[in-house]
């Protein structure tokens, strides 16, 4: 309980965003439901491996949304709420007040032909600036909209849509939809609440960010929370996103992002509130960490992008290559202003630095993965269960995912699913429908189907 003391004592300065390792380092108590798990994965000689046998790689995308800086916008407000704070009382007026979508295009094209993957913020209200799903003044209506319509036509098929809270700045009063009247540290949503909220209050918030947007014909399958949102009630936190996030979309998985792991802990994707395994009624929420900090432009895209600290140009040093070496989930973590670095771009080249190392070195070894994605493979990893008997392998698994691999040992031969898997002579070939055979192991890649399946052996 030392560690939640030392949080409520710092709760009042909270950082602003992600990249104060020391405000949102995971600490959290009596949540953690990973291992707790119904599947009887003792079964001998089978053991489930990282999706086709690679490690996966995302990129978080935080403080973005249509057309709004949330460098510019965002900065004048926090300055107002916690006036004592040096990175406040820089030149935001300099600032682009917009990333355009000319920008966004050219990213999102440049990281679709290279097949990344990841989590793209939409705040719902930015800055308080304007609404997504209405107006955004200083825009007309027809860019709004055209802008929602590249972010769900060149964005959605390879990233994860979150909202970033409702405003990412001020705390709404749902009643009323306006800003809370005082303007100080407890109404700003990256130090809210500050003190203990009910599951049904924070989902009520969650769900009203949610709906917002839904009406722009968005998918979401979760949340990221804006800064230290939710410091004071973290395992409540996981229960509204479980809540918010079935109640709008109707998804069966829900996730949140809102950690940042570093040093030697581990970047897998945590199960939270595991409820009602073994039946029909199943639920839970993963948390997916991210594993680095944010060193490129920073949330106000004003500082030098440090791109050796992720990974340096032949890939053999960085945080980034440590991951990959280490076999878990290497998830960057940027904030978009810092990706179009106020107009210069700079950000947005040490990227594309970093992805090109990384492909030179590591094509074969890693797959670019969404977020939800990748909570989905560790739900399945660790909750499907497994029973072998003589050549059948039979599962049952409360999710479907893409891509489960399994290495079992002393198999030799064709494996059928429900139709024979196909044998590929390199292990780096291996995708949904394949086995490969190393000495008297099998390696076996397919997707896999909620509900009974059998795996079995001529
Ligand atoms: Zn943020």
């Amino acid at each position: 309980m030392q560690t939640r003391r030392a949080f409520m004592a710092t709760g009042l300065s909270v950082a602003a965003h992600r990249g104060s390792s020391s405000l949102i380092a995971d600490d959290d108590v009596g949540i953690v439901s990973r291992g707790v798990s119904g599947a009887d994965q003792q079964t001998v000689g089978v053991k489930v491996l990282l999706p086709r046998n690679r490690v996966p790689l995302s990129f978080v995308i935080d403080d973005s949304t249509c057309l709004v800086n949330m460098g510019h916008f965002c900065t004048p407000q926090f300055a107002e709420a916690l006036p004592d704070r040096a990175e406040y009382k820089k030149p935001w007026r300099d600032w682009p007040r917009e990333i355009p979508d000319q920008f966004v295009r050219r990213f999102g094209e440049w990281c679709a032909d290279r097949g990344v993957r990841g989590k793209y913020s939409i705040v719902p209200y930015p800055a308080c600036v304007g609404w997504v799903d209405r107006e955004m003044p200083g825009w007309s209506r027809r860019q709004l909209q055209g802008s929602l319509k590249l972010v769900r036509e060149l964005m959605v098929p390879n990233w994860d849509i979150h909202p970033e809270m409702i405003t990412h700045t001020r705390v709404i009063d749902l009643k009323t939809g306006r800003p809370m009247e005082a303007i100080n540290a407890g109404t700003m949503e990256n130090s809210y609440p500050q003190q203990k909220k009910s599951v049904d209050e924070l989902a009520v918030y969650l769900a009203y960010a949610l709906r917002i947007l839904k009406r722009c014909d968005l998918p979401c399958e979760g949340i990221t929370t804006p800064g230290g949102f939710g410091n004071l009630v973290k395992s409540e936190l996981a229960l509204a996103v479980d809540q918010a996030v079935r109640d709008v979309y109707h998804v069966d998985l829900p996730h949140y992002f809102k950690y940042v792991r570093t040093g030697e802990q581990n970047t897998e994707p945590i199960l939270e509130h595991v409820r009602g395994l073994g039946t029909d009624d199943l639920s839970l929420t993963v948390n997916v960490p991210a594993g680095t900090g944010d060193w490129f432009g920073g949330w106000q895209g004003d500082r030098v992008p440090d791109t050796d600290r992720y990974c340096n140009q032949d890939a053999t040093s960085g945080r980034m290559v440590e991951l990959i070496e280490r076999k878990q989930p290497a998830i960057m973590l940027c904030h978009w202003p810092g990706i179009y670095s106020n107009g210069t771009e700079a950000g947005f080249r040490a990227f594309q630095r970093i992805v090109t190392s990384l492909h030179a070195r590591y094509r074969d070894q890693t797959v670019w993965m969404k977020l939800s994605e990748i909570g989905r493979y560790w739900a399945a990893k660790d909750l499907t269960a497994m029973k072998r008997n003589g050549k059948q392998i039979a599962l049952n698994a409360p999710f479907d995912v893409k891509h489960f691999t399994l290495r079992v040992a002393n198999a030799m031969g064709p494996a059928r699913l429900d139709a024979r898997l196909k044998q590929v002579s390199k292990i780096s070939a291996l995708t949904a429908g394949t086995w490969f055979q190393s000495g008297q192991d099998q390696i076996l890649c397919f997707n896999l189907e909620r509900g009974s399946s059998l795996l079995q052996w001529d």
